[in-house]
């Protein structure tokens, strides 16, 4: 096992440069999820980890080996894909076992090794099947199977979830995280659903237009996140941006609207972002924004709210939502402390970033 580390590492098609100047330390054994909008270059530095597009500047090693150069099959990885280009013609059993017989493995030692990781995936049952007989999870538990029995030093998985439906998604998801906790193999996981890179990584790398816009834990890239960007891009339903300035504990948005926020938390011209489960409707007959569509979600409702023209998203309790009705008039106010105030220019984080160790570099 090993920790994967690119250094300013660059990647030019022509004069398009699709990323620019990478730098990742991927700790041995950990999990790190490549989480970013389409085209912004997860992908492409996934291919350059696992040799399958070249590098243009820069390097990356794999443990204390400079790969930078090194042809796929020399580098010691496994990649599972979002298609798991399974062989038809084989059956569970030998789909696993494929790459132990492509390295001359004895067939009974091969076989041997494909049953224990097909039993471990919970494909015990199903080893004389062919593909097509199989689910779409069960399918990609066939490819995870395929690639730990190389027992490689790194995982790649490129969107290996996206061709299943929701349900699927999930449970296969949970199904990863065990397995790779148990077998403790440093992963890199590109994604473009920023829900799956919470649920799944210990490291989440934020990728924007070929550069990282911010690397670290879940929770610390979503407690503070460093710009408008990434405060958007992570979690759901997004956080809502207002842009106005404070009086002491008053937020007034640029149309006049006002928000009570409970800590004086800037001078001048800012933006204002809150996460929706931190802005609070109180119904008010004098209220000045307006409830627009309720939808209940089980133990919490999303609550759309129409504030002079614009549109603001807050998760309610369900057991709050008293009072509450569509057409119905209320204040906003936000939670003491849980606002996230941003320069009105840059779109920079400017007050409270930074307090869990995130490395927040660019
Ligand atoms: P992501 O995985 O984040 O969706 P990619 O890494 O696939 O993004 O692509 C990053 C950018 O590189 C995109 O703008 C894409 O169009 C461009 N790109 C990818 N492959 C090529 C190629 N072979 N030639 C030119 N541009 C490419």
């Amino acid at each position: 096992m090993a920790g994967v580390r690119f250094s300013g590492v660059t990647k030019s098609y022509g004069s398009t440069t699709v990323v620019h100047d990478l730098d990742m330390e991927l700790p041995d054994g950990s999990f790190t999820v490549l989480v970013g909008p389409s085209g912004c270059g997860k992908s492409t530095s996934l291919r350059m980890l696992a040799g399958l597009e070249t590098v243009t500047s820069g390097t990356i090693s794999i443990g204390d080996r400079d790969v930078t150069h090194l042809a796929p099959r020399d580098r010691d990885i496994a990649m599972v894909f979002q298609n798991y280009a399974l062989y038809p013609h084989l059956t569970v059993r030998e789909n696993i076992a494929f790459p132990l017989r492509a390295t001359r493995t004895p067939r009974a030692g091969a076989l041997k090794r494909a049953d224990e990781i097909a039993d471990s995936l919970g494909l015990g049952n199903l080893l004389g099947r062919k593909p097509k007989d199989l689910s779409g999870g069960q399918q990609q538990r066939v490819a995870i199977g395929r690639a730990i029995i190389r027992e490689p030093s790194v995982f790649l998985f490129d969107e290996p979830l996206s061709n299943l439906d929701a349900k699927l998604r999930v449970e296969t998801r949970t199904e990863l995280l065990q397995i790779q906790r148990r077998l403790g193999i440093t992963s890199v996981y590109v994604t473009h659903d920023q829900e799956e890179a919470m649920t799944l990584s210990d490291r989440m790398i934020v990728m924007r237009d070929g550069r990282t816009a911010q690397a670290g834990t879940p929770l610390g890239v979503y407690a503070n996140p460093v710009d408008t960007f990434v405060a958007t891009f992570v979690g759901s339903p997004k956080m809502n941006l207002l842009d106005g300035e404070f009086t002491g504990e008053t937020f007034t948005t640029t149309s006049g609207f006002e928000i009570t926020v409970g800590v004086a938390a800037a001078r001048g011209p800012v933006t204002l972002g809150v996460r929706p489960d931190d802005l609070m409707p109180v119904p008010a007959e004098d209220g000045d924004a307006t409830v627009k569509l309720i939808e209940l979600l089980g133990p919490r409702a999303i609550v759309t709210l129409d504030v002079r023209g614009a549109e603001l998203t807050s998760v309610v309790e369900a057991a709050r939502l008293t009072g509450l009705a569509e057409g119905g008039r209320v204040t906003l106010s936000a939670a003491a402390g849980a606002v996230h105030v941003f320069d009105r220019e840059s779109g920079r984080r400017s007050v409270g970033a930074n307090t869990d160790g995130n490395d927040t570099s660019r």
